[in-house]
């Protein structure tokens, strides 16, 4: 009975009450499971229609798809974020995904300052576009909440925000990086990457920087589970690896390479680098070393 409370309320728009109860209040995720199976062996019965989803003891609940569901259901969890919105997930099997056909393209990817990253083919990928705005309204609610008086209301305000903000900026990453991970996987039968030392980078304070080092992460681990689907190759490269101070015409290294130095000509065979371009190439031709 709870449940049908709690989703009669949604469905009225009325999202903070009628949730039922769970575990910890304190949880900032509270969330409850279906079941697999039954005792008596039976499987719930959880449909798709359309818009709806029918779900055991609650009946059918309106609700927006993130992506297309495909397979079949085995269980869903109903969470509740920070925020107060309520999300589904559903966990699908799948069958084994059909295998892209071969082919002989690679690529080489360094992961960008100002840009998500800069490809051995020169093709500059751009953070998703309203990114930068979103990152720089966080910081400035982040700046507000700090100086909130602790429990008051306009705090509770602020942080609630905040959560929205956040959720709005992964929603937008997370659908930025699928697409770009499919079209790379489906372009390319190897792909080499920088391997970055991510536990280090989530200490880093300043908020862009860990950002896009979480995005970097994901984008990995991606392409990792659809190289294993569809027959591609990832090579990962050691992050010690010089890529961006070698010239990836004759080899020739430039030891005190500075960061602020975005454009060089190499001394030994008179090659123009862009300073991007010349890593992500030196990183596919390492990747290529690597599994041959
Ligand atoms: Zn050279």
């Amino acid at each position: 009975m709870a449940y049908q409370n709690f989703f009669r309320k949604i469905k009225k728009g009325n999202k903070n009450h009628g949730f039922p109860k769970f575990k910890s209040k304190k949880d900032n995720n509270k969330s409850y499971r279906t079941q697999c199976m039954y005792r008596d062996n039976s499987v719930p019965s959880i449909e798709i229609k359309e818009n709806k989803i029918k779900l055991p003891k609650i009946g059918l609940v309106k609700f927006v798809k993130s992506r297309e569901i495909i397979g079949q259901i085995k269980n869903v969890t109903v969470s509740q974020v920070p925020s107060g919105k309520y999300f589904i997930s559903i966990l699908c099997e799948i069958p084994e995904p059909i295998k892209l056909l071969k082919t002989d393209k690679g690529i080489g990817i360094d992961l960008g300052i100002k840009d998500f990253a800069i490809t051995s083919e020169a093709e500059i990928i751009d953070n998703p576009k309203y990114y930068r705005k979103y990152e720089d309204k966080l910081a400035k609610l982040q700046r507000q909440l700090s100086k909130k008086q602790k429990g008051s209301n306009n705090r509770n305000k602020t942080r609630l925000k905040v959560a929205r903000l956040h959720e709005k900026i992964a929603n937008t990453r997370t659908d930025f990086l699928q697409k770009l991970s499919t079209r790379l996987i489906n372009e390319n039968q190897i792909i080499c990457l920088e391997d970055l030392n991510i536990e280090g980078m989530v200490k880093n304070h300043n908020l862009a920087k860990s950002i896009a080092d979480a995005s970097w992460s994901s984008f990995v681990t991606m392409l990792n589970y659809k190289s294993i689907w569809y027959g591609r190759e990832i090579s990962v490269v050691d992050r010690y690896f010089p890529s961006s101070k070698l010239c990836n015409v004759c080899g020739w290294k430039y030891v005190n390479l500075d960061l602020s130095v975005r454009n060089w000509i190499c001394p030994e065979c008179g090659s123009n680098h862009n300073r991007d371009v010349n890593a992500a190439i030196n990183i596919f031709k390492e990747g290529l070393r690597l599994i041959s």
